[in-house]
């Protein structure tokens, strides 16, 4: 596992400088979800910093397991509002968030608990009806509505293309993220920053990064394919 990490780490370095980017400014996120607690701590300690979890239930195990290491736990898939409670205290940054009820939710947990939840807001950038995530037309509307929410801070947006194994077909998507983020960040809400653009996994992150990704998100690259 040191050794993939190690050459991912790489090839997200050479991906940076290819485009003419700092490579500190591109972040990798180590997706593990369906992984057990001994292999997340085996990919700690071969320098994963940032964990990135796909369910509540799996996630609360294992963040209790490895609470000793210093690292950041994000989550990264759906979320059901009605889950927000569990979310809250767990995760560093939520990348997940689409609607205004799953965002009040969050507000409302994170104020009990005197947190301000930093979180990302995913667009449906493919359009596709089974993916989560809102409309590319209506997320500036979405942005202005959170950022009036005071336990709430809006750190970027987050967004999947279509599956291609062909990185020139993802490029226009990734493209269309980064529009839809300068377009917002020219808004200037107050409190919404529009840093992070979280895009990218093992089979497109190049292509993300050439578009401006901040966070890649990559499981298979580091843990070997899911069950
Ligand atoms: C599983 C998952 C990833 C990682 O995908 P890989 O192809 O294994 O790198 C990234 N983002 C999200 C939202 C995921 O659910």
């Amino acid at each position: 596992m040191k050794q993939r990490i190690e050459k991912l780490k790489e090839k997200l370095k050479n991906a940076a400088v290819c485009c003419g980017r700092d490579p500190k400014d591109i972040k990798l996120v180590a997706v593990s979800k369906t992984m057990s607690a001994e292999k997340v701590e085996t990919a700690i300690n071969s320098g994963a910093t940032i964990l990135g979890e796909n369910y509540i239930q799996e996630s609360r195990e294992k963040i209790k397991t490895l609470s000793r290491y210093d690292v950041q736990w994000h989550f990264i898939g759906h979320l059901q509002s009605n889950k927000a409670k569990y979310a809250v205290p767990l995760f560093d940054l939520i990348h997940s968030v689409d609607s205004l009820k799953l965002a009040k939710e969050i507000n409302k947990q994170a104020k009990k608990i005197d947190k301000i939840q930093d979180i990302l807001i995913q667009i449906n950038i493919s359009r596709e009806l089974s993916k989560s995530g809102i409309d590319a037309k209506g997320v500036t509307d979405l942005v202005r509505d959170i950022s009036l929410l005071e336990n709430v801070s809006i750190k970027g947006l987050m967004g999947m293309p279509p599956y291609y194994n062909e990185p020139e077909k993802v490029k226009p998507y990734f493209a269309e993220m980064r529009k839809i983020r300068d377009e917002i960040k020219k808004k200037n809400f107050s409190g919404v920053s529009m840093d992070e653009l979280s895009m990218g996994m093992t089979g497109d992150f190049e292509a993300a990064i050439e578009e401006g990704s901040t966070f890649v998100r990559i499981g298979t690259a580091i843990f070997g394919a899911r069950n």
